[in-house]
């Protein structure tokens, strides 16, 4: 079985739009406790390294880390572990909620556009971002920056993905690394 509820809305965003098949390599963000982590591997992602603050029962086929994304070492660590390109970034990282919904927009959106940064630096021509966001207008400038360096930007509420949350997913596809020159 899938250890997180979340797996079905990577199941369900994947049956929509097909980012992992046969050998797509994929770096998982805000893996724990490992159910997108279960998912790409099972539909046949050759190199998925994933990564949490929480620690993470080893998925067959995957290699997850503990540690901080904000960390400035991070990303070069999650770089050298992948030893390539990238076909696939994607974040579900969320923080603990304060329940100040201003407080959490503001992190989670921090998030997600540290993990699209990210995303810039290892992506393959071609390749694929998803990241969870929260419904309400600080994500423009990030979607317009998307918009530029991706031939198609959705955003994605998956029916797994309670009514009442606030979360969607962005789903970005076709990334044109060439676009990006003099954007960041
Ligand atoms: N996709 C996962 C699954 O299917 O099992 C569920 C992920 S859960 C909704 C969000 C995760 O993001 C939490 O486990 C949390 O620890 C992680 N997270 C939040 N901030 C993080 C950070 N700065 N670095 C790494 N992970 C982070």
């Amino acid at each position: 079985g899938w250890r997180s509820r979340a797996a079905f809305k990577l199941i369900e965003i994947d049956d929509r739009f097909k980012l992992i098949e046969e050998g797509t390599r994929i770096i998982d963000l805000g893996a724990a406790p490992g159910g997108w982590t279960q998912v790409a591997v099972k539909r046949g992602a050759k190199h998925v390294v994933g990564l949490d603050l929480l620690p993470v029962d080893p998925v067959a086929g995957a290699e997850i880390i503990e540690g901080d994304f904000t960390d400035p070492e991070m990303p070069d660590r999650l770089k050298e572990m992948l030893g390539g390109p990238a076909d696939l970034v994607m974040s579900d990282m969320a923080p603990n909620t304060t329940g100040h919904a201003a407080t959490d927009h503001m992190r989670i959106m921090g998030l997600a556009e540290g993990a699209l940064d990210f995303a810039f630096q290892v992506l393959a021509e071609g390749g694929s971002f998803i990241a969870k966001v929260f419904q309400g207008g600080s994500e423009k400038d990030m979607l317009a920056t998307m918009k530029t360096a991706f031939a198609s930007v959705r955003h994605v509420k998956p029916p797994a993905s309670r009514k009442e949350s606030s979360e969607l997913y962005v789903v970005a596809t076709g990334f044109r690394p060439e676009r990006l020159t003099g954007v960041t």
